[in-house]
C-alpha cells in the first residue's frame, strides 16, 4: 500500500497492514502525506465520479470499489448567482457518506479484510454497508435504536447484519469497539480510519473544478463528528499547497443548538469538550456529543477564520420545508445546515450575502420520512 498511518499526537509512522485503529499512544490516526497531483487535462476527460483524481487518491482506479459516486451538481440558490447548493444526497446510497465509504472498503479490500464492524448514526452505516456488499465483505453495522427506520431499513436490504443499540450514539460506538476488539475484525469506522477522509477530501476537488479553478469565500459546514468538515479541509489544503488556489476558504461549522458541544468549546476558546447529555435534536446525523476528532475540528475553523454556528431546533423544520418549497428534500440534518446558515446571516447581515458560499446538502429527505 503506497500510504501509511501517521498518528496525529506522538508522530509515529504505521503501516495500515496492521489493522490497527489507534496508535497504541491513543492518539488518533491520519494519513501520513504522500505525493499528488491533479492532471487537469487528463481529469476533464475521465468519467464523473470523485475517481477522476486519482492522482490525488491513495488508491489506483484498479483498486477501487465504486459505485459511481461523486462528482455531484452544484447548483445556484433562488436567483442568488453567489450562493450554491452541493447537491451531494444524490449518491448512490443518498447522502455524502458514500465518498468516504468507498475509499475505506478500497482500503479494506486492499488490505485483503474478510470482515468489518462499523458504528454511525446512520448515513455512514448504510454507506458503509452498501460499498462492504459491493467488495463482498461481511458487515456488522452497530446504530443507535433511535435511528430512522428507513435507514434501518436500508442497511437490512444490503445484508449487512444490523445491532440496535439502546442509549446514546457513545454507547453504540463503544458496543461497536467492544466487537472489534473481542473478534479481531477490521473497525471501519468513519471517524477513526482516515481513509475516509481521503474521500471526504474530494467535495473540495469537485468545488474546485465546478468553480473552474476558483474556489467559493466561505464553505458551510454540518458538524458532528467532522467527517466533511476535515475531509474538505484537507482537499482544500491539498489544492493550496500545490498553488492551485490563493487561499482555503473560510469555514463556518453548523451543529444543531440540542447537540452543540463543538459551539460550545468555540465560544469560550476551550480546546477540550465539555462533557454534555444531549438534548433531543432533530439533527440526528450530527448529534455526537464527544467528537473524537474535536482538536482537529476547532483548529480547521480557528485557521480558516471561520466561525460556529448554533442552529435553533424550532428553525430545522422551517428550514426543511423552505428548501422543499425551492425543490430540494432534504433530512433534517441537511436543513439544519441551512438553518445555520440563515442564522449565520441573520447575525452578519448583508456583507455575507456578497460573499461566494457553499452549503452542502447531505442526506435524502426520504431517508427520514416517518
Ligand atoms: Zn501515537
Amino acid at each position: 500500500m503506497k500510504v501509511k498511518y501517521k498518528c496525529s499526537r506522538c508522530g509515529e509512522i504505521h503501516d495500515p497492514q496492521t489493522l490497527i485503529y489507534r496508535c497504541p499512544c491513543g492518539g488518533l490516526l491520519d494519513i501520513a502525506e504522500f505525493d499528488i497531483d491533479f492532471p487537469l487535462d487528463k481529469i476533464k476527460q475521465r468519467t464523473p465520479s470523485l475517481w477522476r483524481y486519482e492522482e490525488a487518491l491513495p488508491f489506483s482506479k484498479s483498486q477501487q470499489v465504486t459505485l459511481g459516486e461523486g462528482f455531484t451538481s452544484m447548483v445556484t440558490m433562488d436567483n442568488s448567482d453567489n450562493v450554491f447548493l452541493k447537491m451531494d444526497y444524490m449518491m448512490p446510497t443518498l447522502s455524502f457518506k458514500d465518498r468516504g465509504a468507498s475509499m475505506l472498503i478500497t482500503a479494506a479490500k486492499a488490505l485483503h479484510v474478510k470482515r468489518i464492524v462499523a458504528d454511525s448514526s446512520g448515513n455512514a452505516g448504510t454507506a458503509i454497508a452498501a460499498y462492504a456488499a459491493k467488495a463482498r465483505i461481511k458487515c456488522d453495522i452497530f446504530v443507535p435504536a433511535s435511528t430512522s427506520p428507513n435507514k434501518l431499513s436500508q442497511i437490512k436490504a444490503y445484508g449487512a447484519k444490523l445491532h440496535l443499540i439502546p442509549g446514546t450514539r457513545e454507547d453504540t460506538a463503544d458496543a461497536a469497539i467492544k466487537e472489534v476488539e473481542a473478534s479481531g475484525s477490521f473497525y471501519a469506522s468513519h471517524v477513526y480510519n482516515p481513509f475516509f477522509y481521503q474521500g471526504t477530501k474530494t467535495y473540495a476537488y469537485e468545488i474546485w473544478e465546478d468553480m473552474n479553478g476558483n474556489v467559493p469565500d466561505a464553505i458551510i459546514v454540518p458538524v458532528g463528528n467532522g467527517t466533511l468538515l476535515l475531509g474538505t479541509y484537507y482537499g482544500f489544503k491539498d489544492l493550496h499547497d500545490k498553488g492551485l488556489i490563493p487561499s482555503i476558504p473560510k469555514f463556518i461549522a453548523v451543529q444543531a443548538e440540542g447537540c452543540a458541544p463543538l459551539f460550545k468549546a468555540f465560544q469560550s476558546g476551550a480546546q477540550e469538550i465539555e462533557p454534555l447529555e444531549p438534548k433531543e435534536t432533530q439533527a440526528e446525523g450530527i448529534a455526537i456529543a464527544n467528537p473524537a476528532r474535536h482538536h482537529q475540528i476547532l483548529q480547521v475553523i480557528k485557521e480558516t477564520g471561520g466561525e460556529m454556528i448554533a442552529a435553533p431546533e424550532q428553525k430545522i423544520e422551517d428550514a426543511r420545508q423552505e428548501l422543499a418549497y425551492k425543490g430540494f428534500f432534504v433530512e433534517p440534518t441537511s436543513a439544519a445546515t441551512y438553518a445555520g446558515y440563515l442564522t449565520y446571516v441573520a447575525q452578519q447581515g448583508n456583507p455575507i450575502k456578497n460573499l461566494t458560499t457553499v452549503i452542502p446538502l447531505c442526506g435524502a429527505g426520504l431517508k427520514a420520512i416517518k
